[in-house]
């Protein structure tokens, strides 16, 4: 029997020129955003701010930290309760709690977005939501923002896995008054950690510019608003240290003009392993909606008995194909599911659970190639007809 070898956590190397820019950085000794002239945290606001055709972009330093100051910049507080998905990873309740708030846990559909009936029917229970763009799954953000508009719900995106993803032709991050990057190794840049955040709103911009610790010199910021939104917030909001460091901003910038090529790569693998995957017994690939332009940096499929997950991943593990496992009852690595988060209040999210029993999850990085791809789906193929049909 076939095995496959490589690994699956292994990224591609950074690329040479970020590394130049990187070393240019280190022989300057200026590694604080402050102290540098040109900042290359200010450029990459700067070019962020115009992939995204957003006015004001920042640059943080992880991705959870993006969405803590997201929330706080939105006046959200201690017992304040913040409606998110109840299938996301850790850091996202997470962000929830860092701001003291209370995560309402949405439920998941089939497909693997955020119930949109669930979120109508919970929607009069919080005035902010906290959307996970989850495994860069979109859903239907038209009725989506209809449902919270209509109930004078404030939208955060959490898009650390939907960078470079658009729905219906609008930037992923583009849709709610704030969107979140994270620009950790296992995102779709990488500077080992880092957050960036979009918005259209002058005063969230400077509310969030301070926040991420900018003492009087928030002027230097990319794209920072004028001196007069400032003058509104200054004082008023606490330093809570999160800038990113011009290293990280240096390594970047070209990874980020190369993004629109790695889709293009992640997609052609993606592409690959869903071929493969589909029609197999006991195994269901997730339809991708028309309107949906997404990062295929991983792939998930459900399988119809749960009962029998543990026997088909020991399978494909044994011949080197690595599945996580949402219905696993303990968490492991990155995974973990609702009932493991015990700082948040207990939920029951009975069609989630239903999902989640049978969920599996692959990451695809840009180290595999189509042939890759090929034998990864041959094996997952073959162990699904022996231990899933
Ligand atoms: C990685 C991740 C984040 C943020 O991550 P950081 O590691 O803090 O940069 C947020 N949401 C999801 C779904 C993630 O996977």
């Amino acid at each position: 029997m076939d095995r496959f070898t490589k690994p699956f956590i292994r990224q591609e190397p950074i690329p040479e020129a970020a590394i130049d820019a990187a070393v240019a950085v280190l022989r300057s000794g200026a590694l604080h955003r402050y102290g540098a002239d040109p900042s290359q945290a200010a450029l990459l606001e700067e070019e962020f701010a115009a992939l995204t055709g957003a006015p004001h972009a920042l640059a943080v330093a992880s991705g959870g930290y993006a969405m803590g100051c997201a929330l706080r910049a939105l006046g959200v507080g201690p017992g304040d309760p913040v409606l998110t998905n109840g299938w996301t990873l850790a850091p996202v309740p997470g962000a929830i709690a860092a701001v003291g708030a209370r995560p309402v846990l949405v439920e998941v559909t089939e497909d693997l977005v955020i119930d949109l009936d669930d979120l109508a029917a919970k929607a009069d229970r919080a005035t902010v939501l906290m959307l996970s763009h989850m495994r860069g799954h979109i859903v239907d953000m038209g009725r989506l923002m209809e449902i919270c508009d209509r109930h004078g719900i404030a939208v955060v995106e959490d898009c650390a896995h939907t960078m470079g993803a658009h729905w219906d032709g609008t930037p992923s991050g583009r849709f709610g008054r704030i969107g979140c990057y994270s620009t950790q190794t296992y995102k779709h840049v990488n500077s080992g950690e880092g957050g960036l955040i979009v918005t259209d709103d002058a005063d969230l911009a400077a509310r969030m510019i301070l926040l991420s610790g900018s003492y009087m010199l928030y002027a230097r910021h990319g794209t920072a608003p004028d001196d007069a939104v400032f003058a509104r917030h200054r004082g008023q909001m606490p330093n809570v240290s999160g800038r990113m460091d011009e290293l990280r901003a240096a390594i970047l910038r070209p990874q980020l003009a190369d993004l629109p090529r790695q889709v293009d790569r992640w997609n052609a693998l993606y592409r690959v392993l869903e071929d493969g995957f589909r029609n197999r017994p006991g195994l269901r690939v997730i339809d991708r909606p028309a309107a949906e332009g997404f990062v295929g940096s991983s792939i998930q499929a459900i399988a119809a008995d749960p009962a029998r997950v543990p026997v088909f991943t020991a399978a494909c593990a044994a011949r080197g194909v690595e599945w996580k496992w949402f219905g696993a009852p303990a968490a492991q690595g990155f995974t973990s599911a609702h009932r493991h988060w015990e700082y948040v209040a207990s939920q029951s999210l009975p069609r989630s659970d239903a999902v989640l029993a049978g969920l599996l999850d692959m990451r695809v990085p840009l180290t595999f190639d189509a042939d890759d791809c090929a034998l990864i789906a041959r094996i997952v193929g073959e162990e699904a007809h022996r231990h899933l049909a």
